[in-house]
């Protein structure tokens, strides 16, 4: 019996896994007692061993050869890799070589790709695939509070609350062990939930529950303004907290002045009573909450949206306040630590900048190299995989815990990219869409083979363990990276033992904002309740941040003005294309489209379109349909649904080839943040007649 997390999702439920019967996957998942979960698990937590014994399974390295890819031994595949990496270095240059991670590595995997990036290439290319969800939030709350942790409370506290805002996220479809959490908010009538689309989230606030605000896509900042200024003339601020614990209040005051309910409905499609009551309710709850996800920051605003929706709370006086308070839902399983600890461009280890000269000489400390041997910042995910064999850009790409031709946005364009490149080398435990494409594949372990730790939504550090050996050759990163680092000359250590590389993450973390330094295995062995920071020498952690002060140097927060734009809109016949996920499947699909149950359930791409807009359009329920944008074309079949506005059709993005939604989102990123705008794109919708998906 085994005590671990689930492999998915960012509220790592807890489960249990026992030996599994004859004939049945290797091991059998039971859910286990959690405070984020509480015994549940959804439909992927309880069929997730069903990848365990899988016959597609990689199990040896794999070389491309003649345009196959052929078994390999390690000796042959680090050989080949190391060799081609020091002739790139030499005639190109450390920054000719790219690494491209995940919010889905452990900790440690994590920590350590930063390091072999610096250290062991000497590369500034680095970044992963949380950029594409976290970083707009991640942005905002670093510009408020001087700091980013999801929920900067534990989910738990959410019982209690008398009203919920959430803002972009379907937690009913993408966590639902976490619709338990808003039982207490739903009991009071007070479950707000803001979506285009009437999700299985936006039902939750029905029958009195709540309210569901259907906005017109790209309009969240519109409406947060709105009621941020609702609160201000209705005089609904908490004046003392404001005074006492932010600055910058006259400049919001001025940038939301024009943003009366009127005007708000008229930009957003939302009554201007709905505003009203939106800002009301909030402010007159004893307890109350603003959360926010994906689909309010996945714009080319997202950050200032995020803002925004920090703004409120804060005015409201809700953050650090017992009982009330902001987060937004981190999606990746350890989308929290996976930016904290050296993966993102601009970062070292404990959620340091790598331009800050402190911060640079405590890590080299740690490393046992001079800080002027570390680069500087590197470029972000869309720069760095469109950079890709193009002068100036990288030549060889390493990919680690990412499925990049399917997850990242003008998915053409990043299959183009990854075609010139010189060397793509890709870590992986299935041959993914993008392993497809790689000249070395390397067989990685999955999470019930390995040991590591993970970071949760709300800031908690938790153990990942070992139920089974590892199949055939595959082998944990952490190897793979100390065998490179050998070959390619590097200095520091290079441990492979998990526990090693923690605690050596923890000491590079010392002192930082995500300030690991006392933990260990051992310790989170002990059950504690490990929400950093965990200072060395501290007893417990910190489940609740910035209940005395905010981490600017003078301990207020920060009230950002943001101002609304004008969003890229519609015109004519076409529509708005909102992207997400479905309950079954997880992220790229890579994993889920291959546990049966999960993949019968959802097979191929369904394009969500109203009946209207289906009728104008003839389109019929069930039949194949041809959705188009300036980057691509996808074929879906078409489920008609009252559900979603009729300017408006939604398609998740778990499916390759023409059925990647990513083929039609934009490129285009967020000024600060750098997060693409995955859920505002112009499409047009026709009957793919003879075609079929
Ligand atoms: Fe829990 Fe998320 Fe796993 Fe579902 S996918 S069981 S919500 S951790």
């Amino acid at each position: 019996m085994s005590d671990t997390h689930c492999p998915y999702c960012a509220l790592q439920c807890a489960m249990t896994l026992a030996p599994g019967v004859p004939g049945g996957p290797a091991v059998e998942v039971r859910g286990r007692d959690f405070p984020t979960n509480r015994g549940g698990l959804c439909r992927k937590g309880w069929t997730s061993a069903e990848l365990l014994g899988r016959g597609d399974r990689l199990t040896s390295p794999l070389i491309r050869e003649q345009g196959a890819l052929r078994e390999a031994t390690w000796d042959e595949a680090l050989e080949t890799i190391a060799g081609r990496l020091r002739e790139i270095r030499h005639a190109s240059g450390a920054d000719a070589i790219g690494v491209f991670g995940g919010g889905g590595l452990t900790n440690e995997k994590a920590y350590l790709l930063g390091k072999f990036a610096r250290v062991a290439l000497g590369t500034s290319r680095i970044d992963y695939n949380g950029r594409f969800c976290m970083s707009s939030a991640a942005a905002a709350a670093n510009r408020a509070f001087g700091l980013d942790r999801g929920l900067p409370f534990p989910v738990s506290d959410l019982d209690t609350a008398d009203v919920v805002l959430l803002l972009g996220s379907n937690v009913g479809d993408t966590m639902p062990p976490f619709v338990q959490h808003l039982q207490g908010a739903r009991a009071r009538g007070g479950l707000l939930v803001v979506d285009p689309r009437r999700s299985s989230t936006a039902r939750l606030a029905d029958d009195g529950a709540g309210l569901h605000v259907q906005p017109a896509p790209a309009t969240d900042l519109a409406l947060l303004a709105g009621i941020t200024h609702v609160v201000l003339r209705d005089g609904l601020a908490d004046e003392a907290y404001v005074a006492r614990r932010t600055t910058g209040i006259d400049a919001l005051r001025r940038s939301v002045s024009t943003w009366w309910p009127e005007r708000t409905e008229a930009v957003t499609g939302v009554p201007a009573q709905t505003v009203r009551e939106i800002a009301h309710r909030l402010a007159g709850a004893e307890s109350a909450y603003v959360l926010t996800g994906r689909g309010v920051e996945q714009h080319a605003d997202g950050t200032d949206t995020a803002t925004a929706a920090i703004n409120l709370a804060l005015v409201l006086g809700l953050v650090g306040r017992p009982g009330s308070g902001y987060g937004t839902l981190t999606g990746q399983g350890n989308g929290q630590g996976g930016r904290e600890h050296g993966q993102k461009s601009d970062q070292l280890p404990g959620y340091r900048k790598i331009t800050d000269p402190a911060a640079r000489a405590h890590v080299a400390g740690v490393w046992g190299i001079s800080p002027d041997a570390l680069p500087g910042p590197g470029i972000p995910a869309v720069e760095l995989l469109d950079s890709c064999g193009r002068p100036g850009g990288v030549r060889a790409l390493l990919v680690h815990g990412s499925n990049v031709v399917v997850s990242a946005p003008d998915a053409g364009r990043v299959r183009e990219a990854l075609g010139r490149l010189d060397l793509l080398v890709v870590s992986d435990f299935f041959l993914s869409e993008t392993a497809e494409r790689a000249d070395v594949v390397l067989p990685v372990l999955q999470w019930a083979e390995e040991e590591g730790t993970m970071t949760n939504l709300e800031g908690r550090v938790i153990r990942r363990r070992r139920a089974l050996p590892a199949p055939g050759q595959a082998r944990s990163e952490l190897w793979i990276l100390a065998q490179l680092a050998e070959r390619l000359g590097a200095p520091s250590a290079w441990p492979t033992d998990p526990a090693a590389v923690f605690d050596e993450l923890a000491r590079a973390s010392a002192g930082g904002a995500a300030d690991y330094s006392g933990l260990s295995h051992a310790l989170l062995d002990t059950g504690v309740a490990a929400h950093w920071p965990f200072p060395a020498g501290s007893r417990s952690g910190t489940p609740h941040l910035f209940r005395d002060r905010f981490w600017h140097d003078d301990g207020r927060a920060r009230l950002v003005p943001v101002r609304p734009r004008a969003p890229e809109s519609p015109a004519g016949r076409e529509l708005s294309l909102i992207t997400g996920r479905l309950m079954g499947h997880y992220q790229s699909g890579a994993q889920t489209r291959r546990v049966p149950e999960l993949a019968d359930a959802a097979p191929s791409l369904v394009a969500e379109i109203h009946p209207v807009t289906a009728r104008d359009r003839g389109i019929a329920d069930g039949e194949p349909v041809r959705v188009a944008g300036a980057r691509g074309v996808v074929t879906a079949r078409a489920r008609l649904s009252r559900d979603i506005r009729p300017d408006t059709v939604f398609l998740p993005f778990h499916y390759p080839g023409q059925e990647s939604a990513n083929l039609l989102t934009s490129a285009r990123t967020d000024p600060i943040s750098a997060m693409p705008e995955f859920k505002n794109t112009v499409v047009t919708l026709a009957p793919a007649s003879g075609v079929s998906p």
